[in-house]
């Protein structure tokens, strides 16, 4: 590969790694005064990168590599993808749509402390307009949605989510109209205190039970937990203590572990290479729903940890055997709020948002209509009537920011999350045998070894293909759920 080529992908990789570290602490511990700062600075280095990026040399070095090997075509086409979108979008539009962003949210907060959806709907109907002009300059795609898709889950088309999506809908409707119908598990969380440091103090004993290396990363405190990776050797994760319950620091650590652990696994001889990312934010998501959810919501991870966590709240736990313990970390419950969803409702949130945004995007669905159309789809998704607007189409932010098509990876990460641990179970027959002993190594190895190594060597359709056998499907997600919530609800 031409030098010039290669440093210059070291040099962006670099930028890059500046700019989240600066977002990690913007997010972490800067100080309520650096905002301006931090804001400018973060714009410098922002637009180094574009100027960089979008740099003619950089594009004739692309168009004209000497790459040898798949490697070294990968990285040419990953930065070759990166580039093209940046280029495609004028100056003009990328400041419409901050500026937008900016409106929007503001809008949005009004309209939520006014409950008037109305309030929200021209920032939203300008956002609408100047995201399907966006769609127009990527074209990518056979609809606009395609295009918003395609940037944070390169590949994926509408029509090929369309009918996946109606399949999970057809299998999650009446399963948790079946749940719904059972005895609801003992509640034993709440109406007690957990202390703030025993539940820090249990997270941290997490971290490095599942793998993640503290010498290689740290865990810090948000009020929306997220991961932020710098290099495979510092990979920064938050999570949020709340003393009402113990369940979001639990399980928000086990899942920002799961982005974690694959961004502490990109090969060591990708360091600096366009080839140390996921190929989608949907990928990534599957690594944190496996974790979270396949491993730390199972009966055999909490035969483990259940007597430590009880050594933090000997009290709190009194009484509660493993058994009931786990069937309150699985309740399953129809809510209005997609952040405070189980597993199972879950994605009905997400079918939901997808169906609006695509009729939205296709001209189907007038913004004016947004909020019918989404108390008309709570009611036969989840069987709820939607009574304050911030319970339906005001409650999440993404809209407001202009975020299109970044909901349905979501709902991606958890179908190939089952399909990657269904394919772990097969190759791993001791794999349960070991995470009731604690022991999660096999599994961290065999998720390495198939997923975290590869990078973005391939697209993750591709990839998933490789891995077990067939790329993205419904049926291995509909066999986890119906196997574990049955057992669960003695359905
Ligand atoms: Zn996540």
């Amino acid at each position: 590969m031409k030098t010039e080529l290669k440093e210059r992908m070291q040099e962006l990789r670099d930028l890059a790694s500046l700019v989240e570290l600066a977002q990690w602490d913007q997010d972490t511990y800067m100080p309520k005064k650096g905002a301006e700062g931090r804001g400018a600075a973060l714009g410098t280095l922002k637009s180094l990168y574009h100027q960089r990026l979008v740099d003619p040399y950089l594009g004739e070095w692309l168009d004209a590599p000497d790459a040898q090997g798949f490697d070294e075509d990968a990285m040419v086409r990953v930065l070759r993808r990166e580039r093209s979108l940046a280029t495609k979008v004028p100056e003009r539009l990328v400041r419409a749509l901050a500026e937008a962003g900016a409106a929007g949210l503001a809008a949005w907060k009004r309209a939520r402390d006014e409950q008037r959806f109305g309030t929200f709907a021209p920032a939203l109907e300008h956002t609408v307009r100047l995201r399907r002009e966006y769609a127009d300059a990527l074209g990518t795609g056979d609809e606009r949605y395609d295009a918003l898709l395609d940037a944070y889950e390169p590949g994926m088309r509408s029509a090929r989510l369309a009918p996946v999506f109606s399949e999970l809908q057809a299998v999650l409707v009446p399963l948790v109209q079946a749940i719904e119908a059972r005895p609801k598990p003992v509640d034993v969380f709440g109406g007690k205190t957990w202390a703030d440091a025993a539940q820090w103090a249990f997270t941290m004993e997490l971290l490095p039970a599942v793998g993640f290396d503290l010498d290689a990363g740290r865990q810090d405190r948000s009020v929306h937990p997220f991961s932020s990776g710098q290099s495979v050797g510092d990979v920064r994760l938050t999570t949020r203590v709340s003393l009402d319950t113990p369940l979001p620091a639990i399980f928000g650590t086990l899942h920002e572990a799961g982005h974690g652990l694959f961004e502490q696994g990109f090969a060591p001889k990708d360091f600096r290479t366009p080839l140390a990312q996921s190929p989608s934010l949907g990928l990534h998501e599957s690594q944190s729903r496996l974790w979270e959810n396949l491993v730390g919501r199972s009966l055999p991870f909490w035969k483990h940890h259940l007597p430590r966590l009880r050594r933090h709240f000997p009290s709190e736990l009194d009484g509660v055997d493993v058994e009931t313990f786990w069937k309150a970390v699985n309740r399953v419950e129809r809510t209005f709020i997609r952040v405070e969803a189980d597993e199972v409702t879950y994605n009905l949130h997400v079918i939901l948002r997808f169906q609006i945004e695509r009729a939205l995007l296709r001209g189907e669905l007038d913004v004016k209509d947004v909020d019918a159309a989404w108390n008309e789809k709570t009611r036969t998704l989840l069987g709820l009537t939607v009574q304050r607007a911030a319970d339906g189409a005001l409650q999440d932010v993404h809209w407001a920011w202009g975020d299109f098509g970044y909901f349905p990876t979501y709902t991606l990460g958890n179908l190939y999350g089952a399909s990657l641990f269904a394919a772990a179970q097969r190759a791993l027959p001791n794999l349960w045998v070991d995470v009731e002993r604690g022991d999660c190594s096999a599994l961290l190895r065999w998720l390495r070894a198939t997923v975290h190594h590869a990078g973005y060597r391939w697209s993750t359709e591709a990839l998933i293909e490789k891995v077990t056998g067939r790329g993205l499907v419904v049926d291995d997600f509909a066999a986890y759920v119906r196997q574990k919530y049955g057992a669960l609800y003695g359905l």
